[in-house]
């Protein structure tokens, strides 16, 4: 399957179409943002990693029963995905405290939380993706109940999954963002699931091997990356 024409590009990929209407070729690039894209650079042969690391994951769970719209990893920086239309909303699911959480309730990054928290964010870069609830969701439109419902199911079901799946490999699994979208009346998993967009600290020593080591300049961003790669591959 060739990529055609190019029909979206962000900041991390490009989507192009196929010969299959049904089905787009998602290109993983090596240009990485931070903060609304106000931080910008490269992480060398970072789209590669991203790939065959998200195509690792979403293989597992795939295997385990969640729908997500991968399909094939065709090369290196290619994976063959089917075509989503898009719901603009961003789940993000945190079992320890770090990040935007730690700074609005005052806690340590590492805080542990009773219990695992669900946030929704609105997916738009020009307002720097802004935290909604349910309510914003219905009076905007923005995804029916039904919808939303599916989409929370499945954002534990992959926390579930992939906090096992990471611990096996000495990965905390700290928190993450997943996008969703609609094939076919379907609500799938999309977009992707790496480092980009999962803190992930060594379960030893709680060093990070996430994009915080690029936001927060703390060297060693490629190597990070290079590990947990090959964790995901054992
Ligand atoms: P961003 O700049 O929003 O981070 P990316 O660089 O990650 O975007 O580009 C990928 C874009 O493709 C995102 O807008 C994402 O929502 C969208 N996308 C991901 N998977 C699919 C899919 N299967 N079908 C259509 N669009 C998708
Ligand atoms: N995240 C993401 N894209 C975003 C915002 C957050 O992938 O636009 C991920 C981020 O990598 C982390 C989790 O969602 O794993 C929670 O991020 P947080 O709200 O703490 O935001 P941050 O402080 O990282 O901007």
């Amino acid at each position: 399957m060739t990529r055609l024409e190019k029909i979206d590009e962000g900041k991390a990929k490009a989507l192009y179409t196929t010969g299959n209407p049904d089905q787009l070729i998602q290109y993983f690039k090596d240009e990485a943002t931070a903060f609304d894209g106000k931080k910008k650079g490269i992480i060398k042969e970072k789209g590669i990693l991203n790939n065959k690391i998200s195509s690792r994951i979403f293989r597992h769970l795939e295997g385990r029963g969640v729908k997500t719209h991968f399909i094939d990893m065709p090369s290196d920086r290619e994976m063959l995905v089917k075509k989503l239309r898009i719901i603009p909303i961003e789940v993000v699911v945190r079992n320890i405290a770090a990040g935007s959480l730690s700074k609005r309730m005052g806690v340590d990054e590492g805080t542990a939380l009773k219990e695992t928290i669900i946030e929704l964010y609105y997916k738009s870069d020009p307002l720097g993706d802004p935290m909604i609830n349910e309510y914003h969701i219905r009076a905007f439109g923005l995804a029916e109940m039904g919808e939303l419902r599916q989409m929370e199911t499945s954002a534990l079901k992959v926390d579930r999954i992939l906090s096992e799946f990471f611990v096996e490999r000495g990965i905390i699994l700290v928190d993450f963002k997943l996008e969703f979208g609609i094939h076919r009346g379907e609500v799938l998993l999309g977009d992707e699931v790496t480092p980009n967009g999962c803190r992930l600290w060594d379960r030893e020593t709680r060093e990070k091997l996430d994009k915080d080591r690029f936001r927060r300049d703390l060297g060693k961003v490629e190597e990070a990356y290079q590990e947990v790669l090959r964790k995901v591959m054992e």
